[in-house]
């Protein structure tokens, strides 16, 4: 079961239509000016909160008659549930004698987002039995309809609904829309029309899955007759990127779509782009959209194809999304903003938990990834989509977080070439002389980024020559570390693969070294 939830839907006594939303209390602060100006606008939601086990005591009353009439989705048997309800009516400045009689709503599992265990929710719902007793600035009372407005037709900066509303009282159960896509895979809703199906794939630890997102509105309108459209279609799918094991689901995903497609792929790594050649085979006719750069990394792909660059609109059966040019984690890398609910589908730029690796390897840039954190932080979005782990409901917080973190790296490695370190290995040694060496090849890609910044930014020292930097980075570096990684294993422990691979990579290294040596002098 993972963890669960109890939400509760207390239901207005003067309007039976409304029920309770709760304000949720946004992340801590930064205490830093250059953060916290950035705010994400009020968050409301169904009351909720994590259950508490019985742990010996035994319920009684009322708690035995909502534990029963779960019974059939939920075996609530272990989980007190008269302390978890007294605990989220308290916040509210209730207790259980102002609400009647309790029902059970819906039992919802989370779809395996990861990294952290999925959290299923169990909805009841209750009727204040007398006017509201208390006058705190903290709830509200909306009915769906107004609730469903809020979600579909946003005005930037104003409040937000968050997707319990969606899960415990939405018309789209979860079997619906699997039954609508004719598949086992969990999927999950949110904000209304985004469908978010997350899939095994080859990503990068801790996630296991890539998202894939998928668009098909049924109520079309025929406003993409204008001209400012790059692709217009029934249904989008955004990063098939699936094991191959997975194509047969992703192949009924297809096929239950209109067959007028369009596959948007926020940029060319495997775990977005895996799952192309099933979309292919069941719907040759489905267009590509992505940006050039991406396009060239990607073989095999043989329909249309249409080229953007940012900026351009993409009408799914009337509804619009902008594509948003975000590099920073390669140089092809896009977003997606669909632009009524104003979700923004993010790629890799951001995760659902950590940060992502810039790919020094595909354009990856630290410049360009700060100043697409800053364009999305403009654009502020409602709610953040990543391609990996669960969708985000405090974008501003999060992109600020990222910014915070990689300003405070960049400054350790800015101190560093202050304090003399000259080449990729002195800065790698001096910032990361706390972690074990094996993580320094990876940190290593990550210093260049930076220095290339720092360059960009006019904040190394007078010293400090980019050439010279740059000739320490490759071959040079790989050794250098290598000598590094053995001494550190002293006593040598020579049955352990990483000492045995650091071997062979510091002869091979060495041997580099020395034919380019040879080269260049018979060259000059
Ligand atoms: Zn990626």
């Amino acid at each position: 079961m993972g963890n669960l939830n109890l939400a509760v839907v207390i239901r207005n006594p003067i309007d039976d239509a409304e029920f309770l939303l709760q304000k949720l209390l946004p992340p801590a602060k930064f205490g830093d000016k250059a953060y916290d100006t950035f705010i994400d606008s009020d968050l409301w939601d169904l009351p909720s909160t994590d259950f508490l086990l019985l742990e010996g005591r035994i319920s009684s009353g009322i708690a035995v008659s909502i534990v029963e009439s779960c019974s059939d989705q939920v075996d609530l048997k272990n989980f007190d549930i008269e302390s978890t309800l007294n605990r989220l009516l308290a916040n509210l400045g209730f207790d259980f004698s102002h609400v009647g009689e309790w029902s059970f709503v819906r039992y919802v599992e989370e779809p395996e987002f990861g990294p952290d265990s999925c959290v299923s929710t169990c909805f009841i719902a209750g009727k204040l039995l007398d006017k509201d007793p208390t006058s705190q600035d903290n709830h509200k009372w909306m009915s769906m309809e107004a609730c469903f407005d809020c979600l579909i037709d946003v005005k930037p900066g104003s409040d937000r609904i968050g997707p319990l509303v969606l899960l415990g009282l939405g018309d789209g159960t979860l079997q619906a829309t699997q039954q609508k896509f004719s598949t086992s895979l969990p999927i999950q809703e949110y904000p209304p029309g985004v469908m978010i199906v997350p899939m095994r794939s080859r990503t990068l630890k801790p996630f296991k899955t890539t998202n894939l997102v998928v668009f098909a509105p049924e109520n079309g309108s025929a406003d993409h007759q204008g001209t400012d459209f790059v692709a217009y279609g029934d249904a989008l799918i955004v990063d098939p990127g699936c094991l191959k094991k997975l194509h047969v689901e992703l192949k009924k995903i297809v096929d239950a779509l209109p067959r007028k497609l369009i596959v948007f792929v926020t940029h060319h790594h495997p775990d977005h782009i895996d799952g192309l050649s099933a979309i292919q085979e069941s719907n040759p006719d489905a267009i590509l959209v992505a940006h050039v750069k991406t396009r060239h990394r990607i073989d095999g792909w043989s329909g249309d194809y249409t080229p953007v660059s940012g900026g351009e609109n993409i009408y799914v059966n009337g509804q619009r999304l902008t594509v948003i040019f975000a590099p920073g984690h390669t140089d092809g890398h896009m977003a997606l903003l669909h632009n009524s609910t104003h979700s923004l589908i993010v790629g890799d730029h951001c995760v659902g938990k950590g940060s992502a690796f810039l790919d020094i390897r595909s354009g990856g840039n630290m410049t360009e990834y700060f100043q697409s954190t800053y364009k999305i932080l403009e654009l502020s979005p409602h709610v953040v989509i990543p391609m990996h782990g669960r969708v985000n409901l405090w974008p501003k917080h999060m992109l600020c977080g990222y910014l915070k973190n990689r300003r405070s790296r960049e400054e350790s490695i800015r101190k560093a070439t202050e304090d003399g370190a000259r080449t990729l290995f002195d800065i790698v040694a001096n910032v990361y002389s706390s972690v074990d060496r094996s993580f320094w090849l990876a940190a290593a890609s990550n210093v260049r980024l930076h220095i290339d910044n720092l360059a960009v930014e006019d904040k190394l020292p007078d010293g400090f020559s980019i050439q010279k930097f740059k000739a320490s980075c490759g071959l040079r570096f790989v050794i250098r570390w290598t000598a590094s990684y053995i001494s550190s294993q002293i006593p040598l422990k020579i049955n352990e693969p990483g000492f045995i691979m650091s071997l062979i990579a510091a002869g091979a290294g060495y041997f580099i070294l020395y034919v380019l040596k040879r080269k260049n002098k018979i060259e000059s």
